[in-house]
């Protein structure tokens, strides 16, 4: 068979099987697939990536290879045993996943029934929970954020029995900003026997006071999500945490695969939550504050751009007229920012990571340089 009959015939038969619907969905464009065609030319620029609220930190970890040929636990406990203690929740209110992202997905798995329920969520907001959903086959309600991006508690309410799961990210990505928790609690109370309410604090140590995780002893539908990714930098092992109340967590347990998590990366987050991990962890969270002030200063006086939402986790958003050109500016640069205009609400909106020392100076550089060659207006 000739190659071009055989691919004819692969897409005919993908085209017959593939579910429903899934036809309409195209991959999540992450950060990093956006810009992976521009990570590989040759040229000496080293690229700076700025656009998916990894930590600039790169720390070292110890490997022991004496398990490897041993299917790993599902749930390892000395993770769990670290993670429930740093939390202050105990081991059976505790699940690790691959990422967060795996939490949102096996909640949705298990808390949904595809082609009948639907989950609520409060654009502009982080975009996988409605990706999930949608590869489950589950619907998607909206009820999006006021315009200080607080929580439509109104909105939220008319919303009851119609919804399985609620999301609500604080503090928000992409807009920095916490969600107040007398807002969080009316929620909860409101869903209190309809649906569950799930936090996504993906980034509680840029603003920890703000937790929820004391709160599953008060509110039995409340589920928080946690991950290693971003303040304690390790995107790269791919871990999460969800936090909820026993009954729920011992349902997501039948969903999830039977060795989800790979044994380095169990020796990892053990490591990462010691001690001394969480020592180096709070020191870095320091770090990256001192300089997103430093970064807020430096883009808050410049002509063309105005700040927007809070500063809550370890990115800047900002609005600025030029968007495009000075994206296309970054880019020819090799300097990876996130593009945020097309979510709701937030039209020209550009999202920075705040890196090291050196990568903020290097984008503040470039932007200053823009403006320059801009012509500053009168
Ligand atoms: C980064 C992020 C996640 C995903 O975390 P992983 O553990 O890397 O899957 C979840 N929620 C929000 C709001 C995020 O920004």
């Amino acid at each position: 068979m000739s190659q071009s009959n055989n691919k004819a015939m692969v897409e005919g038969l993908v085209d017959r099987l593939v579910c429903e619907n899934l036809k309409v969905l195209v991959p999540y464009e992450s950060a990093r697939r956006l810009f992976a065609a521009s990570d590989n030319s040759q040229d000496a620029q080293v690229p700076v990536w700025l656009n998916a609220n990894e930590s600039p930190f790169a720390n070292d970890y110890e490997l022991d290879c004496d398990r490897l040929n041993r299917y790993p636990d599902c749930q390892p406990s000395s993770v769990i045993k670290f993670y429930a203690a740093y939390a202050g929740v105990n081991n059976k209110q505790l699940l690790v996943s691959r990422g967060a992202d795996e939490g949102i997905e096996l909640l949705i798995r298990a808390f949904c029934t595809p082609g009948q329920d639907r989950i609520l969520i409060c654009p502009p907001t982080y975009g996988m929970y409605a990706i999930s959903a949608e590869t489950c086959n589950v619907g998607v309600e909206i009820a999006p954020l006021n315009n200080d991006f607080s929580l439509d508690i109104d909105a939220i309410k008319s919303f009851k029995d119609a919804v399985n799961i609620v999301f609500i990210c604080s503090p928000n990505n992409p807009t920095g900003t916490r969600v107040a928790a007398e807002q969080i609690e009316q929620v909860l109370e409101h869903f209190s026997d309809s649906a569950l309410v799930v936090v996504d604090e993906a980034y509680i140590e840029f603003d920890l006071q703000s937790t929820f995780a004391p709160r599953l002893t008060d509110y039995p539908n409340l589920v928080i999500l946690r991950t290693l990714s971003k303040a304690f930098a390790l995107a790269g092992i791919r871990c999460g945490f969800t936090l909820a109340n026993e009954a729920i967590i011992h349902t997501l347990l039948k969903v999830i695969a039977p060795y989800p998590m790979p044994e380095p990366v169990a020796q990892i987050a053990a490591q990462a939550l010691s001690a001394n991990g969480l020592r180096l962890m709070n020191e870095q969270v320091k770090a990256i504050a001192d300089e997103k002030s430093k970064l807020k200063q430096s883009l808050q006086i410049l002509p063309g751009i105005e700040l927007i939402g809070d500063d809550k986790a370890n990115f800047i958003l900002f609005r600025c007229g030029q968007k495009q050109a000075l994206m296309d500016f970054l880019v020819s640069n090799k300097m990876f920012i996130r593009d945020q205009s097309k979510q709701r609400n937030l039209a020209n909106c550009l999202r920075i990571t705040v890196g090291s020392v050196q990568q903020n100076a290097q984008l503040l550089a470039l932007i200053n340089q823009f403006y320059q060659t801009l012509g500053t207006p009168a």
